[in-house]
C-alpha cells in the first residue's frame, strides 16, 4: 500500500506535528481516555463517515463534527468553510475508517434499487435513475485512497489549515494515523 497506518497506542505514538494541539487531543480523548477539558468554543472540524459502528470519545464543545457517506467533504464545502471562517478552527481530521459502506457501491445497486421500491415506495424506475445519477459521485473507491486524496484536495484549498487524515477500526474503536 502507498501509504501507512501508523497505530496510536502511547502518547508517544502521536506524530510530532499533531502533539499538543486538537489534533492530538482528539487522539488522546479518544484512544486513551484522557481526562475531559472544558471548552466554550470548538477547536477542530472532524468530517467523518455516517457509518453507525463509529462513535468519538471527545469532550462537549469540542468539535464540530460533518458525517457523510465516506467522509467525504466535497459536497460540504460551505460547512468546512463556515468552520474555519466563523467557527475559528485551524484543524481538520478527516476519519477514514475499514469495511466502508461506500467502496464500490455497484455492488449493492440491486439491494439499493430494490430497497427504495419496496421501503419507499419509489417506482424501480425512480430508483434506477437516482443510483445511477448520484452513485458516481458518492464512490470513494478505496477508503485510505480516498481519505488521502481528500486530505491533498482541503490542503490546497485551505493552505492556513492544518489536515490530519486519520483511521478509525470498527473491531476496536481505535484511531490510528495515516501516512
Ligand atoms: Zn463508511
Amino acid at each position: 500500500m502507498k501509504y501507512k497506518i501508523i497505530p496510536i497506542m502511547k502518547k508517544s505514538d502521536i506524530l510530532k506535528e499533531y502533539r499538543n494541539n486538537p489534533v492530538g487531543l482528539l487522539l488522546e480523548y479518544h484512544n486513551f481516555n484522557r481526562p475531559f477539558g472544558s471548552y466554550s468554543e470548538a477547536q477542530i472540524l472532524i468530517g467523518m463517515c455516517m457509518d453507525n459502528r463509529k462513535h468519538l470519545h471527545i469532550p462537549d464543545n469540542f468539535a464540530f463534527i460533518i458525517r457523510s457517506g465516506g467522509a467525504n467533504l466535497r459536497y460540504s464545502e460551505f460547512k468546512v468553510s463556515y468552520a474555519i471562517s466563523v467557527g475559528k478552527v485551524r484543524h481538520i481530521a478527516l476519519i477514514a475508517h475499514n469495511h466502508c459502506a461506500m467502496v464500490n457501491l455497484t455492488a449493492r445497486k440491486k439491494e439499493f434499487i430494490d430497497g427504495l421500491v419496496k421501503r419507499a415506495g419509489w417506482s424501480k424506475e425512480s430508483a434506477e435513475e437516482h443510483f445511477m445519477n448520484l452513485a458516481p459521485m458518492h464512490e470513494i473507491g478505496n477508503e485510505i485512497d480516498f481519505i488521502m486524496s481528500e486530505t491533498n484536495r482541503l490542503r490546497k484549498k485551505y493552505p492556513k489549515i492544518q489536515v490530519a487524515p486519520l483511521y478509525y477500526r470498527v473491531e476496536d474503536n481505535r484511531l490510528s494515523c495515516l501516512r
